[in-house]
């Protein structure tokens, strides 16, 4: 453990060999060059599926750049999030103050788009010059009619998770604020799915053959109209916790909602994932209907990943992402395949989840908190990983060391929850780890 820059050290655990606890939920090291993205980059992965909302960076251009259609989350209807705004801030704003520029802009693009409600993101230039960004949202929400919502995501104010808070205080101006609608009986949010590669559709289906219809998903494929009305819903099932626990909370606090937290990820979290909202709503119908859709997906699943098992069994994998929740999932499908976890980690992770992986690795297994490029590069090496699971910082880490990569972070085009997810990353994985390209790579 020596090698590794000292303050980290409490942050990295090997099991079997460690004895403390893993330290999490703090600021980076300074000098560690963490993995973990800023503030504003975790509110702009949060909001940005909002697809008929217009999302302003208020800041440089490069912040803007940074993060422009950072998410493979897809819309069935309007595309207006997919493109990115920013106010381009220069030397002379920073000088005299970004406000004119912040209101004209939004004057201009709001008169151009008519959009449903607008997200200005506040971004680390705008800390340091002091903008009122908040007084700029109220004047153009009066002059327009238009929800402007400020977003206080100053890059440096703390990390990526603290974006995710910056998000969800956004969000919560909006719901609630369509009191009219009449809910369905068996009514659910999803909160925290950000339909990357459409895996909103393959789960709202899910759902809907079990007898659940969805009132809103916070925020993958979003509406603003369904942000609106989704205080309606009898119960929040929150996947990406990480991002979405504070809005769960809020709406627990405020419209008496429960929320369960849930994965889509693999069979056996995907199944339970339709049994706990069977079971919350206490109907043995919607029990009987999830226990038919997970036989029958689990009959013509077992035998299509038989193939991709027989080429992976032993193979050894790295984990690296942003929630450490989804990486709980992860550990178990790799098993499913046959595959061991050698290295785990996440950017934003708690001690439950933490807790939690500790438990269900192997020994040897070096589980490790927002880590960065020397430490992962390290660990791999150390272990002999064949496989990373990361995104896309983490990808060139892996090429470098010439071991297969699959893409399990919000870039990425190809759906990997639910049943045919799983079918899907085991193609994806197969075709990583076995891809004859290696046989070249001198390690
Ligand atoms: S907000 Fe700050 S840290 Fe984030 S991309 Fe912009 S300049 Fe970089």
């Amino acid at each position: 453990m020596s090698k590794y820059i000292k303050d980290r050290t409490p942050q990295i655990v090997t099991i079997g060999e460690d004895q403390h606890d893993l330290a999490c939920e703090k600021k980076s090291a300074a000098g560690s060059v963490s993995q973990r993205a800023c503030v504003f980059c975790g509110s702009r992965v949060v909001l940005y599926p909002i697809a008929d909302a217009l999302h302003l960076v208020h800041g440089p251009i490069g912040c803007a750049a940074y993060t422009w259609d950072i998410r493979g989350a897809m819309s069935s209807g309007p595309q207006l999030h997919r493109l990115s705004f920013s106010t381009d801030l220069r030397e002379k704003d920073v000088v005299f103050g970004g406000e004119k520029k912040l209101y004209s802009a939004l004057t201009e693009l709001i008169e151009s788009y008519k959009p449903e409600a607008v997200f200005i993101y506040s971004t680390c230039i705008v800390g340091v010059i002091g903008d009122d960004v908040e007084a700029v949202a109220r004047r153009l929400s009066n002059e327009t009619g238009v929800d402007v919502l400020p977003v206080m995501s100053e890059g440096f104010k703390g990390t990526k998770k603290d974006g995710y808070k910056a998000a969800c205080d956004a969000l919560m101006k909006l719901v609630g604020t369509d009191d009219n609608y009449l809910p369905p009986k068996y009514s659910i949010n999803i909160l925290g799915d950000f339909n990357l590669a459409g895996e909103l559709w393959i789960l709202a289906e899910y759902y809907k053959r079990i007898g659940v219809e969805i009132i809103a998903c916070l925020t993958g494929d979003g509406r603003v109209e369904q942000v609106r009305k989704c205080h309606k819903a009898s119960l929040n099932v929150v996947q990406c916790s990480g991002s979405m626990m504070h809005v769960a909370k809020e709406m627990e606090k405020k419209y008496d909602i429960p929320f369960k937290k849930v994965s889509y990820f693999g069979i056996e979290d995907m199944s339970d994932a339709l049994y706990e909202v069977a079971q919350h709503f206490n109907d043995p119908e919607l029990m009987a209907n999830a226990r038919t859709l997970v036989s029958e997906e689990i009959a013509k699943l077992i035998p299509a990943l038989q193939p991709y098992r027989q080429k992976l069994e032993g193979k050894k994998a790295a984990i690296y992402v942003g929630g450490a929740f989804k990486a709980i999932s992860l550990v178990k499908a790799l098993r499913l395949l046959g595959m061991q976890t050698v290295v785990v980690g996440s950017q934003t992770g708690n001690k439950d989840d933490y807790n939690l992986l500790q438990k269900i690795c192997d020994k040897g297994t070096v589980i490790v908190d927002d880590s960065n490029p020397n430490e992962l590069s390290d660990f791999v090496k150390q272990t002999g990983a064949d496989l990373f699971i990361g995104g896309v910082k983490e990808r060139p880490i892996a090429y470098k060391l010439g071991l297969g990569f699959c893409d399990h972070n919000h870039e990425r085009k190809e759906a990997l929850a639910g049943f045919v997810g799983m079918l899907n990353f085991a193609k994806e994985v197969y075709a990583s780890v076995c891809s004859p390209v290696w046989k070249f790579i001198q390690k």
